[in-house]
């Protein structure tokens, strides 16, 4: 059997990748051995300014222009909803942090998603005195259900794999690459944290953040925006909250620990005044590359082997365009911006 491309993940990574290749009428096969969960647990949230600091994401509208309408045609494709438009609050600690969001809002590349209104809280299960800024444009993709539905479509088209895709077995040929019976183009590696085990690219700069995540259901706090405090309150519907997320730069393990929990538990008790119950709790590890970009490009050996990795903490907004980019570069040798090219490392 002989395809143009073979995928290695189905994240967010190797879904965009997928979909690209859909789009451009190439054919592929996808392998998936559920050994990574990052794009499965994500909260899924995106949101163009950084809200630490009230500047631009980088890059932030070239993003939203390509990931918006990318999960429009998701939608469509899989007669399903993901896009969950809602408004992001932002709960001010001082007079100073309100004055800065004012002075946010006049900046060109943030005006269009910061709303300069104060917000004042009439919540009582809220404390937030010096009330909330509003972030407009914003939302949650389901990236769980998205992900899953996308693989039970390349099942009945027979083309994921559900199996490790074993390093040892490919044999590089001059003009591709040959995999059990399985001839292709190129490789690319969408494995998120899993690289790490990747022959050809362990040795790129990840620094890899493990995140912990909590579900409440909390029938009091009756929220329909989120919230964004010590940690972020997403509301999922029927009285259900995401609550999150925990960096942590030592634990590579996919599991959830007590730890996190209670760094979960103390942080939301700092501004959530209702009762709650965990109903739930996730972890998985944000593939992240020491300078905090995305991560393209091809083996500097082996052209037949990519790469599409390094999303970080923000997925759902840089994939789709990622993807774009690479096939680009892989199909008509289009140069990739330095930032993102993985020959920065070289
Ligand atoms: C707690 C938490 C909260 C987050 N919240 C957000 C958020 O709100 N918004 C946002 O945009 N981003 C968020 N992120 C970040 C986002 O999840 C990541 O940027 C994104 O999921 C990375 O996708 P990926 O496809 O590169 O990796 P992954 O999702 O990890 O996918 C890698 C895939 O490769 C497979 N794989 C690896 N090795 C092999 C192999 N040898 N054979 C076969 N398959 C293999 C894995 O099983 C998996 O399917 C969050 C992350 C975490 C952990």
């Amino acid at each position: 059997m002989s395809v143009d491309y073979i995928i290695v993940g189905l994240g967010l990574a190797g879904m965009s990748f997928a979909e690209e290749l859909t789009a451009q009428n190439k054919s592929f096969i996808v392998y998936e051995d559920q050994s990574q969960n990052s794009s499965l647990v994500a909260g899924g949230m995106y949101n163009p300014v950084v809200l630490k600091r009230f500047t631009p994401v980088w890059n932030a509208e070239e993003q939203l222009q390509t990931a918006l309408p990318y999960y429009k045609k998701l939608e469509k494709k899989l007669k399903n909803s993901y896009d969950h438009k809602i408004d992001i609050f932002r709960v001010f600690k001082s007079i100073a942090e309100q004055n800065n969001w004012f002075l946010a809002c006049d900046k060109i590349l943030l005006q269009d998603y910061m709303s300069s209104n104060i917000i004042k809280n009439e919540n009582k299960s809220i404390h937030a005195p010096f009330g909330y800024g509003r972030l407009v444009r914003t939302g949650r993709i389901n990236a769980n259900a998205l992900i899953h539905d996308y693989r039970e479509l390349l099942l009945t088209k027979k083309l994921l794999k559900k199996e490790k895709f074993l390093y040892h077995k490919i044999i590089l040929r001059e003009d591709g690459v040959t995999y059990e019976n399985l001839k292709a183009k190129k490789i690319v590696f969408c494995e998120g944290y899993g690289i790490k085990k990747n022959p050809y690219f362990d040795s790129l700069p990840m620094k890899e953040a493990k995140g912990e995540l909590i579900t409440i259901h909390a029938p009091e706090l009756k929220v329909d925006y989120l919230i964004k405090a010590a940690v972020f309150v997403m509301p999922l519907g029927n009285d259900l909250y995401k609550v999150g997320a925990t960096f942590n730069w030592k634990d590579k393990s996919n599991l959830p620990t007590e730890e996190g929990k209670e760094e979960l538990e103390q942080k939301l008790n700092t501004f959530i005044k209702c009762k709650y119950k965990i109903v739930d709790h996730l972890a998985g590890i944000r593939p992240t590359i020491i300078d905090r970009r995305p991560i393209l490009g091809m083996h500097p050996e082996h052209e037949q082997l990519a790469i599409l990795n390094g999303l970080g903490t923000r997925g759902v907004m840089i994939a789709p365009l990622m993807a774009k980019k690479l096939y680009q570069h892989l199909e008509h040798n289009a140069a990739l911006d330095h930032e993102i090219s993985i020959a920065r490392f070289q």
